[in-house]
């Protein structure tokens, strides 16, 4: 049997059952990894020891009859959720030689519900990307086609489930990292209602906006995760205090009666036509299940990417001012000057777009700029927050395609930050909005500049109302047994270095 594949939730109850040993489970991954990963670049960091360890601990919990949710599964952790004892870099220069001292929230419980943690997976610098291609430490490629990125900011995590290097995987969502890497690389990530996981130890980008979440290789995987790591936290006072609901049983309901909201602003201009088919296929199989498709119009949407690349950079240039060489990470030697020191570190720790988002942050917030650009972009994020709960009044979730187009090329949009942007359209109004969104393989099209080229996976996405996990989950799971696009595995060519 081939664990690689293997979701988390029969991972768990093998081990659980005791037909393989979560010890013999993390071998296997950990020696998966070592093999294949020097072509994907998933991870930043491996830790054998700590793993092996950790799932001697969970081989012996189980011997004493403990009931764990994760009980044995590997997981990777994305380099900008803090790990006690294991380097933390966040994907950049300026936090070199980071050991934390402890866990990040979402991390700890992972670890008490019988996670075993792989190691650190790469990403775009503070999360700031939609490739993969801003980390410090070299890019991620996409185990689909090697030659093209895996979708950012959570690139090593969507990677590496894709590649079966791990089981499940933590990512983090400020305008779409989790969404859209998963969706590029043909697995299933979900986006927590604002506050709905702690934040505490995730390095912050854009504090209103960030979110920690699951990649897995199902719904059923992501419940579970979700149930784990959500709920309230006395050290992060923005967490919601609401119980946790079993997310995994709502994956057991029937999607007859759903009512799927369709934009029609986001099936326009710009929507790669073997995208939208897939999407359009999408909503025919859980219409023929019983959903309903309704109508919906988001006239905002234009607005969404400039509004969110305002608040993101005004509150990155605020949060990425605590690093200045004094308190943690790099520190430029041969300064003549206190200040000299902070500008020296800042430039040779910050890569380019680190830099461009301070920039334009601080411009935004400039006095005499504040109310023009801040203030107005505030204003406007409550509008699309409004639009998009009026429209969630109409129908139990939003259906829409993830991204615009397949994975793009390595190199194909680092030279066009605007490109680059454009690639969040469909995700950025979720963020903005503080709502649940979850992102679902649902076909493979060939890229649009290269008919004859590789089949690459599409996502589907799904957008509910605040604390409406539950139905997005109970959506993703009905498409998933009607259909197989979420086992599909990247070419053979990648399983055998
Ligand atoms: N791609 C978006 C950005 O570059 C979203 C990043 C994220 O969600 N962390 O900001």
């Amino acid at each position: 049997m081939d664990l690689a594949f293997l979701s988390a939730v029969e991972i768990s109850r093998q081990v659980r059952a005791r037909q393989v040993s979560a010890v013999e489970v993390t071998r296997h991954f950990l020696d998966r990894a070592a093999r294949l990963d020097a072509r994907l670049g998933c991870f930043l960091l491996l830790d054998p020891e700590g793993a092996l360890a950790q799932a001697a601990e969970v081989d012996a919990a189980c011997a004493r009859g403990e009931d764990l949710p994760l009980c044995g599964v590997p997981i990777g952790i994305k380099d900008i959720l803090c790990t006690r004892g294991l380097t933390t870099t966040a994907g950049s220069r300026i936090l070199a030689g980071f050991v934390p001292p402890y866990d990040a929230t979402c991390v700890e419980r992972l670890r008490r519900a019988g996670g075993v943690v792989l190691g650190k997976l790469n990403l775009d610098e503070f999360a700031m990307g939609s490739s993969g291609e801003n980390s410090a430490f070299g890019p991620t490629r996409n185990p689909w086609d090697p030659s093209r990125v895996p979708g950012g900011s959570s690139s090593g995590s969507a990677a590496a489930v894709s590649a079966g290097l791990c089981a499940l995987s933590l990512g983090t969502d400020t305008g779409g990292s989790i969404r859209q890497p998963a969706a590029l690389c043909g697995v299933s990530g979900l986006k927590p209602t604002y506050g709905r996981v702690s934040r505490h130890g995730l390095i912050a980008f854009a504090s209103s906006l960030d979110q920690a979440g699951p990649i897995a290789r199902s719904a059923e995987d992501l419940a579970v995760c979700l149930g784990v790591i959500a709920g309230p936290d006395p050290l992060d006072s923005t967490c919601l205090p609401e119980p946790v609901p079993d997310y995994l049983s709502a994956c057991a309901a029937s999607p007859a009666g759903l009512r799927i909201g369709v934009p029609r602003q986001y099936f326009s201009e710009g929507l790669e036509p073997a995208v939208e088919r897939c999407v359009r296929q999408a909503l025919a199989v859980l219409c023929a299940a019983g959903a309903v498709a309704v109508d919906v119009s988001l006239p905002l949407t234009p607005h969404t990417v400039s509004t969110y690349y305002l608040i993101a950079t005004a509150e990155a240039s605020s949060n990425l001012a605590r690093y200045d060489g004094v308190r943690y990470g790099l520190r430029a030697a041969g300064s003549a000057s206190l200040t000299e020191m902070y500008e020296r570190t800042r430039a040779a720790g910050f890569g380019a777009e680190v830099r461009r988002r301070i920039l334009l942050g601080t411009y935004a917030l400039r006095s005499g700029y504040y109310d023009a650009y801040y203030r107005r972009a505030s204003q406007v994020r409550r509008l699309i927050r409004d639009e998009l709960l009026s429209a969630l009044a109409r129908c139990d979730l939003i259906l829409s395609p993830t991204t615009p187009g397949v994975a793009f090329r390595l190199g194909e949009r680092t030279e066009d930050p605007l490109a680059m942007y454009l690639s969040d359209i469909y995700t950025t109004s979720a963020s903005l909005a503080g709502l649940p969104a979850v992102s679902i393989p649902c076909g493979l099209a060939p890229p649009a500049d290269d008919p004859d080229g590789p089949l690459l996976p599409v996502g589907l996405q799904l957008i509910g109302p605040p604390l409406g996990e539950s139905v997005l989950l109970r959506a993703a799971a009905a498409f998933q047994r009607l259909t197989d696009w979420h086992v599909r595995r990247p070419p053979a060519a990648m399983e055998i270095p």
